[in-house]
């Protein structure tokens, strides 16, 4: 139950944005967290802090025509959300996925302002993409398309308005294809107005890994502060996509054993530990299918359908998509003594696996504070650009680590200081919250 005030706001976006589940949710589970506030800072509903945030800067919605290889003309839809620039430029993924609509890029955006706010960086929060499916496309397809979608939307960004990145299906060719186009149609090469380039041309290492590495350390983090860690523990990654794969890297690198990848035709199991050098060919060269896996390699069983998490592990990171893990797959892992559930992707913890968790005592890391490490590491690349310089690895994913450990940290302390010990649902929500309020009463009602 939300207090009186919060629930009437509540209502109020919910009827403005019909037919939104997942925006719906997203305001939700911020609101949840947001009680603790009302009483010490009065002034963000003076300012009416909380309805403003409820409202989007700008939503752009645009046709993106383009043709086929047999020659058909083909329209998707194209969006970006330009959703808070309290603390620096639009900053968010382009996701291309046939699911992507209004309310799915809407929750995305909303996720991002406060994810963006954690890391301690100069971004705002946006989210964009298109109804495009990139399976079973080809190169030349693909590129259309990305053509056709940058044809209208580089008259939205910049360096210091709005910079996209990649998320489900957009990678590094997608932004390739993408970023040639801009620089095309503006006759300037600016590298920072688009993150998750190649390393030739304006990229930083580490990006590829900073989501994946970054939802790892997160988890090693809430492991060590319960006394534990990930030496010789079992551990469940859902998805086989860019975060993923990078996951499972770290996992085995901080001493775990990776077990389950997956797609969305089923998942693998595999006893003996995922083969990373064999899932990168399948899904980052051949562009195959997750039972490719187990067809080529004896100890690993390809499970069509089914659900990942019933796979007993110690550690549970969901890399997938939004609300793949619901009520039944918590039940199932908490039976199995999970320790650790950190959200390498978005929302991917239905409300209710989320309660449950946070029930049985289970150190939950929510996506906006989990998986930051993917936005932080598009802010370092934006730093790089803006200075012409490129850093090596080891200086990358130092500072990314420094990063996780330091938002890991704030969502515990601030849990901790408004009276929710452990909670880092809390800690992230009202952390990521109170930058952005305080930078819009700063600048005045606009
Ligand atoms: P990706 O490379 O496109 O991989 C997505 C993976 O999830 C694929 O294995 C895909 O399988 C699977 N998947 C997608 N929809 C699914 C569904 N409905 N059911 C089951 N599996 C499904 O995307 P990604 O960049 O790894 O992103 C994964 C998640 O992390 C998303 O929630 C994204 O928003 C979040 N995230 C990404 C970043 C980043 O830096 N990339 C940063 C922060 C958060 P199929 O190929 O079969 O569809």
């Amino acid at each position: 139950m939300l207090d009186s005030t919060l629930q009437e706001t509540y209502d109020i976006v919910l009827r403005r944005n019909p037919g939104e589940p997942e925006f719906h949710q997203a305001l939700r589970e911020v609101f949840d967290s947001l009680e603790v506030l009302q009483d010490r800072h009065p002034e963000y509903k003076d300012q009416g802090i909380i309805t403003r945030l409820c409202e989007p800067e700008r939503q752009i919605i645009f046709r993106v025509p383009w043709v086929d290889d047999k020659g058909t003309v083909q329209v998707n839809r194209g969006f970006r959300v330009e959703y808070n620039s309290a603390l620096g430029p639009y900053k968010g993924g382009l996701r291309f996925h046939k699911s992507v609509n209004l309310g799915i890029v809407k929750f995305l955006g909303f996720e991002q302002i406060f994810k963006n706010s954690l890391t301690g960086l100069p971004i705002g929060g946006g989210k964009g993409g298109s109804d495009f499916d990139p399976h079973g496309k080809s190169d030349a397809e693909v590129m259309r398309f990305c053509q056709s979608f940058m044809t209208e939307l580089h008259r939205h960004i910049g360096e210091y308005t709005d910079v996209p990145a990649g998320d489900i299906g957009v990678g590094a060719r997608e932004i390739g294809y993408l970023f040639g186009q801009f620089k095309r149609l503006t006759n300037r090469y600016e590298a920072g107005v688009l993150t998750g380039k190649g390393l030739d041309w304006g990229g930083s290492l580490v990006r590829k890994e900073a989501t994946g590495y970054g939802a790892t350390i997160f988890a090693d983090e809430m492991l060590k502060a319960r006394g534990e860690s990930f030496d010789g523990k079992r551990v469940a990654v859902s998805g086989s996509g860019n975060v993923a794969i990078y996951a499972i890297e770290k996992v085995t690198q901080l001493g775990g054993l990776a077990v389950t990848a997956s797609d969305s035709s089923g998942y693998v199991v595999d006893d003996k530990g995922i083969d990373l050098e064999l899932l990168q060919q399948i899904k980052e060269v051949e562009r195959g299918r997750i039972s490719d896996y187990a067809d080529r390699r004896d100890s690993a069983t390809f499970v069509s359908g089914g659900s990942v998490w019933d796979v007993p592990v110690a550690v549970a990171l969901p890399c997938a998509t939004q609300n793949e893990l619901d009520a039944d797959a918590a039940k199932t892992l908490i039976g199995n003594g999970v320790l650790a559930v950190s959200e390498g992707a978005n929302m991917p913890c239905t409300p209710d696996a989320v309660s449950l968790f946070r029930e049985a005592g289970v150190s939950f890391g929510p996506g906006k504070a989990a998986n930051a490490g993917g936005v932080a590491t598009s802010a370092l690349e934006m730093q790089q650009n803006a200075s012409r310089d490129a850093w090596t690895f080891e200086y990358t994913e130092k500072r990314l680590t420094d990063i996780m450990v330091n938002i890991h940290r704030t969502c515990l302390e601030t849990a901790e200081e408004y009276g929710r010990p452990g909670d880092y649902v809390v800690g992230a929500n009202v952390a990521g919250f109170r930058k952005v309020a305080d930078a819009m009463i700063a600048f005045g009602v606009i």
